[in-house]
Formats: C-alpha cells, sequence, structure tokens
C-alpha cells in the first residue's frame, strides 16, 4: 500500500530525462546521468534490471533458489575501446560490481585441440547483479511498457497499452531492440519528423537458451564452447563463473545457446521442445551418457540485432527534439556495444547541455 503514493509523484513529476529500458545501456546512460547532477526515470517493461543479461531463479523449495544466467554472460575487456568505458570498468572492478571469469574456451570442433585460457568480467552472483548495483538508487518503474510518445509542450509525453500517462519528461532517451525502438518513433506525430537512418539495424535475431544440470561433473576440457556446431552457438559451465552458489545435487551446470539459424528455423517452437533438441544435440557432440535434468529454458525472440553493412554510430542524439537513442545495435553488439553506446550517448548530451546553459 506504501508504494502506491510514491509511484504516482514519480508518475506526476517531470523528469529531466525519461530512459525506456532498464538493460545494459539504460542503466548505465541513468548512473552517468544521476552522477552530473540530472534527475532521472528508468522505464522498464520487465520485472527488473538487466535486459538481455538477465537470470532466471530457480526454486528447489519454499525457501531457497538459485539463479542462472540467461542471456548476456560476460564484459570482454579486449573489445573495450572508449577510454572512459574503461575507467568505469575498473571502477566497477575494484567497487566488486563485477568481477573476473578465468575461463577455459575452446571451439565445439575443436575438441582435439588445447583450450584457451581467457580472462573476461561478470556480475557476480549473477550477470545483472550489476545493473542493480549501478542504477539501484534511481527512480525506476518497472512493469510499464510505454507504447506511445507524444511532443507537447515542449515535453515527452509517454503512455502505455490503456493510453495512461506513465511519465513526462524533458528529454527522452529509448534503448529498446531496433524494431522496438523504430515502433515507438512510428506512434510520435509525422509533423515532428523524428526517424532514424534507414542505414541502422532494422531487425533482430531469435535465439533459444537453455540450462541442464548433472549429478557427476562432466570431463570436460573447456568452460566454454563457441563456433563451429550447427545447432549450438556457446555451452557454458555455468559453474565455472565466479561467486555462484547451486544445490549440491547439481555436480555441473550447462547453459547452452543455440545459433541464431537454427532458432529462426524452429521459430515456432516451444521453448522446452527446442530445450531438448539442444541437449540432445550437446549430450551427442560430446557423446555424454549421463541423463541430464532440464532446469529452465527461455526463447529470446529479439536476441541480437541482424546487422547491416554500414558501420556502427555508437548512439542518435537528436537535439532539436531532444530524443535519444542507445544501446547495442548502435553500438557495435553485446553487452560492450551497449554500454560504449550509453558512454557516448552520454557526452552527446552533456555536450548540448553546456550549449544550452551558455
Ligand atoms: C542468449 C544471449 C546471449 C548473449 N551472450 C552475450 C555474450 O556472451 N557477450 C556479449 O557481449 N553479449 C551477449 N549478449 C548480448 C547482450 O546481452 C546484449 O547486447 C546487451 O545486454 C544489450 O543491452 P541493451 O541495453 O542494448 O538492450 P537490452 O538489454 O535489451 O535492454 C533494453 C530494455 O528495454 C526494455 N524495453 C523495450 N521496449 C520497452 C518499452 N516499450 N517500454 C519499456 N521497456 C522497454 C526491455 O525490456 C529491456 O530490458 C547475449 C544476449 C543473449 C540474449
Amino acid at each position: 500500500m506504501l508504494s502506491t503514493p510514491i509511484v504516482q509523484d514519480i508518475k506526476a513529476a517531470i523528469t529531466e530525462v525519461a530512459i525506456i529500458g532498464a538493460g545494459s545501456a539504460g542503466c548505465l546512460l541513468a548512473n552517468l546521468l544521476d552522477k552530473a547532477g540530472t534527475n532521472c526515470l528508468l522505464i522498464e517493461k520487465s520485472r527488473g534490471m538487466g535486459g538481455r543479461c538477465s537470470r532466471r531463479h530457480i526454486s528447489t523449495d519454499k525457501t531457497k533458489s538459485y539463479a542462472i544466467d540467461l542471456g548476456g554472460a560476460d564484459i570482454s575487456p579486449e573489445k573495450v575501446t572508449n577510454l572512459i568505458l574503461k575507467d568505469i570498468l575498473d571502477y566497477w572492478y575494484t567497487s566488486g560490481y563485477i568481477c573476473q571469469w578465468k575461463k577455459k574456451v575452446s571451439r565445439f570442433n575443436h575438441l582435439h585441440e588445447d583450450s584457451k585460457a581467457v580472462t573476461t568480467l561478470c556480475g557476480a552472483p549473477s550477470m545483472n547483479t550489476l545493473h542493480s548495483n549501478i542504477a539501484s538508487h534511481i527512480n525506476i518503474l518497472t512493469q510499464s511498457r510505454v507504447c506511445k510518445l507524444e511532443r507537447a509542450d515542449g515535453n515527452w509525453h509517454l503512455f502505455d497499452d490503456k493510453g495512461d500517462i506513465v511519465a513526462i519528461s524533458k528529454k527522452l532517451v529509448v534503448t529498446a531492440p531496433p524494431e522496438q525502438t523504430r515502433a515507438l518513433l512510428k506512434t510520435v506525430d509525422a509533423l515532428s519528423n523524428i526517424s532514424l537512418p534507414d542505414t541502422l539495424p532494422h531487425e533482430s535475431l531469435p535465439q533459444y537458451v537453455c540450462a541442464i544440470g548433472f549429478d557427476q561433473p562432466l570431463a570436460m576440457d573447456a568452460d566454454v564452447y563457441q563456433g563451429g556446431h550447427l545447432s549450438l552457438h556457446k555451452s557454458i559451465r555455468e559453474r565455472s563463473k565466479p561467486d555462484r552458489t547451486y544445490p549440491s545435487h547439481l555436480a555441473d551446470i550447462w547453459v547452452l545457446h543455440s545459433t541464431y539459424e537454427w532458432a529462426q528455423e524452429q521459430r515456432h517452437s516451444d521453448s522446452n521442445a527446442a530445450a531438448a533438441k539442444l541437449t540432445d544435440a550437446f549430450c551427442k557432440h560430446f557423446g555424454i551418457e549421463a541423463k541430464p535434468m532440464l532446469l529452465t529454458s527461455h526463447y529470446w525472440r529479439m536476441a541480437k540485432y541482424k546487422t547491416t553493412t554500414h558501420p556502427p554510430c555508437q548512439f542518435v542524439w537528436n537535439e532539436q527534439h531532444e530524443i535519444g537513442f542507445s544501446g547495442d545495435w548502435l553500438g557495435g553488439g553485446g553487452t560492450v556495444g551497449a554500454l560504449t553506446s550509453a558512454v557516448e550517448l552520454h557526452q552527446a548530451m552533456l555536450g548540448s547541455a553546456q550549449t544550452i546553459v551558455r
């Protein structure tokens, strides 16, 4: 009961910047704006933060549960070229927001070659702990899907599917995947003439994901296998990640990501049926005889943007209408692309704010 007036207050106030989407780009942008003293509001259609870096809780009994990463599993520091983002990652690391994930990596089709030692960064005990660490102090409306945008009286008015107002803001940033962003833009009055360059991505590719558990550890050379299989894009030994706790009866847990092509062929399948096929492919490929338990499965309708031949543009900022766009599909892909896009958009917004002050 107590939360209702607070939510209504947030809705009634005019926010400086509304950010649609609390994934990697949205949370980092909110964090940077907040640090610079800008009042902002995150609006997220799901139940929490993380976006495509989400995890699923699996209950073992009424009191205990454990979490498994179902999407983006890590941040690859070697892909970071933006110096501000490098500093941010260093700060997150020293603050304990992210830790090192040391693993052995191999390809599905290089089973008899040595695996490579690779270190990346990830949130612990789940990937989206990072998002909570950087953005839990920011005002957020969860389970709120923005369905319509209107520009009126120099402000952005955001509406839900019933036509009720979700928020009013001076500036707006959309961090949704390309098709959702373009669909939202189409709801804006045509006279405003706001559009995205046609050369930027338009659509995304699907992906099936499942987690399977074994009561004995598997004798595998690597913790991550990626590339060289028709239906499996990546397989991750979940127990190789830092600071995870799992029930004792699960001696080994593997998360299987399908290839995008295979997911397109299977796209009408139920996620459990697709999980059974992926599990079968995994066990056959490695000659595993033990029978795994299916722990969870998920179908990502928009897992990864469909690349175009044009180079990424990092972000879009329309100063006239004070609307911006950020996300992995603008920043070059993956968690690093999403974070880079947020940092670059923040720089552009700071620049325009300084212009207004002058
Ligand atoms: C299975 C899988 C495996 C992956 N593996 C890797 C990997 O190994 N390495 C890597 O770097 N990346 C990986 N990725 C990609 C990585 O997760 C994404 O690139 C990154 O998380 C994208 O962040 P984002 O902020 O751009 O978008 P998102 O995380 O998608 O955030 C956008 C948010 O906007 C919300 N939203 C959308 N529309 C609305 C609306 N109308 N109203 C309110 N909210 C809305 C969504 O719910 C979402 O939370 C993987 C992704 C998947 C799915």
